[in-house]
């Protein structure tokens, strides 16, 4: 009996080990070698600044904070013009791409495989209208600005169409926070506005209702269709 129990001891002893020596060798990849070969493969990890951040550690830690060196500058003008004009107000980034290989999807995204595509957040107000750096998302997805009764609801209608897809994120949340923020039209606008008006980048995607409340203009801002998912809950962009 007492060998028994010794040797199960042991085995998980063991079990343990071998789950630290992967966690360290894996973390010693993601931020010591990873960096370092990305730029064989045209990408580089975005290069944070004090009003360009990740929404969670998460994003870093899975190696998703890959782009082509076009979008990181252009991710860099876009966030620190976004701050001249809105002080202390940061650009927080969600999915990017990974560092390796074209084609490789980044799940659930389909188009985030060429370092070319970003998500970023939608902005948010206080109650008295004070723009502020929280957002409602734990994981930065799922939590909708719905259209209102007025407004146009492209996700009812990929529904009918029968794309279930549309409305996933829904259960990506990880929990909401900041209950008392609400959605930011001029921040919002702001930042559309910023994005396309740089040359680089060539589609912004965005949900038609939104598009609409925002009064977007320009010819940048596409609708990215029912075999995608909903984006009333982030910006996507990409390079041309
Ligand atoms: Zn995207």
């Amino acid at each position: 009996m007492i060998t028994i129990l010794l040797i199960k001891k042991q085995t998980k002893k063991k079990k343990l080990k071998r789950i630290g020596i992967f966690v360290i060798l894996y973390l010693f990849a993601t931020f010591l070698i990873v960096p370092y070969l990305a730029p064989i493969f045209g990408r580089e990890k975005i290069k944070e600044t004090e009003f360009l951040q990740s929404h969670s550690f998460f994003y870093k830690l899975a190696n998703r904070n890959y782009v082509r060196p076009e979008l990181n500058n252009a991710i860099g003008k876009i966030a620190s013009e976004f701050e001249m004009k809105n002080s202390g107000i940061k650009m927080v980034y969600l999915d990017a791409n990974f560092p390796f290989i074209d084609k490789f999807p980044l799940l659930p995204h389909l188009s985030h495989n060429d370092g070319k595509k970003i998500d970023v957040s939608l902005i948010y107000e206080t109650q008295n209208g004070q723009l502020t750096n929280k957002k409602p998302s734990n994981s930065g997805y799922g939590v909708y600005e719905n259209p209102t009764e007025k407004e146009f609801n492209q996700a009812s209608v990929c529904k009918i169409n029968g794309n279930w897809q549309y409305d996933f994120p829904k259960y990506l949340t990880l929990g909401k926070s900041n209950k008392n923020i609400v959605f930011s039209k001029k921040g919002t606008r702001d930042l559309a506005n910023l994005i396309v008006k740089q040359n680089e980048v060539g589609k912004l995607f965005i949900e038609p209702h939104i598009k609409t409340r925002l009064n977007l203009k320009n010819g940048k801002v596409r609708f990215h269709g029912c075999q995608a998912v909903r984006h009333d809950d982030h910006i996507h962009f990409q390079l041309k």
